[in-house]
């Protein structure tokens, strides 16, 4: 480190640390205790809604919506918010699964996101405990974002229902994460201007326990980007030389890029799907497409990486003797970096609801899976919070993306980890999919509403924590790094991807949307006993 480093880092550890003695110091007696009745209040409130939050859980679990193609669980939500008092901008960003809701007016301004979307391959029968999908190819909620948007806007109902009555001023606001999993969209949220007046963004996600963090957090950065070529067909029989494929071009690509591999640091990721590979063998392909993600820690290397891509593509073409039409960027996502303020108010609301009380029957299906799993320590649900606050990763090697990274380094920004998922799964999987529509889920986003109810409570309360929080993002979060979007000017959101997909399996997908005017619960509805197990692994 150099000493005009150290110097640095000095200044911003007072910078942070002169707000927060303050509020780490004990409340005068009575100080927050009208704060503290409100909270209560909240949480009670929030216990209130479980049937709403499940429902909406298993609702949108049950239409299993890739990317951009939300357009059940897009309409579901709308109406939802339209019905309690929200006013909705449809489409936002030219993206027409996305949306902006809002209710309240002044500041300060709080934006509640969660993702929406699921992963392809990962349909699975709720509650039990093996792979067996609903409809074998479909796409299914391998990841859990069936259940943020229920943490959120719980939450916020909640919320609304005090700050009406306390006359509180402050505007709510409900966000889609749409489509995720292709990091697809919330770069465009930010250039189309929807953070430019938010000044805290509360994100929220599925994981295996109640967190949250701050700083650098471990994982990568990504572009996406997809290599069409395109060269002349031909008997490729008969007239071989006639003809040039683009199919080669596709290969050579991958081969060098396979080679580059070697060469890389280590914390980059990069991975890819063909996502044209030629129609016949008997037709020399004319045209071809490869779809790579470049996964890396920062914007610099994430840029270097890319550029490195777009080299081999052109050799390849150039080997292949085929054209290389321009590229398209599919999605994009920067690394995430969360605020200290936001995550410390977080935490300590965390604290105060712990994690929700398991029966029984969520460990046992919880040991099953794991054991199904081969996870040598099938140790079942947590049951404690982490030890503390967890802050900035120490060594990034690298690891997933989610473009709130993008909100992040726009407005003061954490993500809730709350527990509806099973410890030790393999992610993007029909395994994440099991406890989704369970118990499980349904008790991790009442666990999740409560602490984002308190927090948003304390965002409007203590118009401190939003100077402070700002004072963080401004003076240690982007005193270095700037944000440059990774999208291009010419680059508009993908929207057109997954649709083939989805048209294929929709129709067969109606048959089982969760229908709660008939049924209690979506397990009740598919007729599945919780918790269904092997027999060799209940004993
Ligand atoms: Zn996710």
């Amino acid at each position: 480190m150099t000493r005009h480093a150290l110097v640095a880092l000095i200044i911003s550890a007072l910078v942070v640390a002169a707000p927060l003695a303050q509020k780490n110091a004990p409340a005068k007696p009575g100080g927050n205790a009208k704060l503290d009745a409100l909270k209560q209040e909240a949480v009670a409130d929030v216990e209130s809604r479980t049937q709403f939050a499940q429902q909406m859980v298993d609702q949108i679990f049950s239409y299993g919506e890739l990317g951009f193609q939300e357009f059940e669980t897009n309409r579901y939500l709308i109406d939802i918010l339209k019905k309690n008092g929200f006013a909705v901008q449809e489409g936002i960003a030219g993206i027409p699964t996305a949306f902006m809701a809002t209710w309240g007016s002044g500041k300060p301004v709080i934006a509640l996101g969660s993702d929406i979307d699921c992963i392809p391959q990962a349909s699975q029968k709720p509650a039990v405990a093996w792979h067996e999908p609903m409809i074998e190819g479909a796409p299914g909620h391998g990841e859990g974002h069936n259940s943020g948007q229920a943490v959120n806007i719980t939450a916020a109902l909640a919320v609304k229902k005090i700050m009406e009555r306390e006359k509180l001023p402050g505007t709510i606001r409900i966000w889609t994460g749409t489509a995720e999993e292709l990091v697809g969209t919330k770069a465009y949220f930010v250039r189309a201007g929807f953070f430019k007046d938010v000044d805290i963004a509360l994100f929220t996600h599925v994981g295996e326990n109640l967190d949250v963090s701050w700083g650098e957090r471990a994982g990568n950065g990504l572009v996406s980007v997809q290599y069409s070529f395109v060269g002349e067909t031909a008997h490729a029989a008969a007239n071989p030389w006639r003809g040039r494929s683009a199919l080669d071009a596709v290969e050579l690509m991958d081969i060098g890029w396979n080679f580059r591999r070697e060469h890389l640091r280590l914390s980059q990721r990069s991975h890819n799907v063909i996502t044209d590979g030629g129609d016949q063998p008997n037709v020399v392909p004319r045209t071809a497409s490869v779809w790579y993600y470049f996964r890396e820690t920062d914007y610099p290397h994430i840029k270097e990486l890319w550029e490195t891509g777009d080299t081999m593509a052109k050799a390849a073409a150039m080997m292949a003797g085929v054209d290389l039409l321009p590229t398209k960027v599919l999605g994009s996502a920067w690394p995430q970096h969360f605020n200290k303020v936001v995550a410390e108010t977080t935490w300590a609301n965390i604290q105060k609801v712990g994690l929700p009380q398991w029966s029984d029957e969520d460990q046992q299906l919880a040991k099953a899976l794991q054991k199904e799993l081969k996870n040598p320590r099938a140790e079942g649900l947590r049951t404690k919070l982490s030890d503390g606050l967890q802050g900035p990763v120490r060594e990034n090697t690298g690891g997933g993306s989610d473009d709130i990274g993008d909100i992040s380094w726009n407005v003061p920004t954490v993500t809730l980890r709350y527990p509806s998922n099973i410890p030790g799964l393999p992610g993007h999987n029909w395994a994440n999919a099991i406890s989704m529509a369970t118990p499980i889920a349904h008790k991790g986003v009442i666990a999740g509403a409560k602490v984002q109810a308190m927090t948003l409570l304390d965002l409007v309360s203590r118009p401190e924590l939003v100077e402070q929080a700002w004072k963080y993002f401004k003076d240690v979060q982007t005193k270095e790094t700037k944000y440059e979007a990774l999208i291009r000017p010419e680059d508009t959101p993908a929207i057109w991807l997954n649709k083939a997909t989805m048209d294929k399996y929709r129709p067969e997908m109606k048959k089982y949307y969760y229908d709660p005017s008939r049924f209690k619960n979506y397990l009740e509805q598919l007729n599945i006993k919780y918790p269904t197990v092997r027999s060799t692994t209940t004993q």
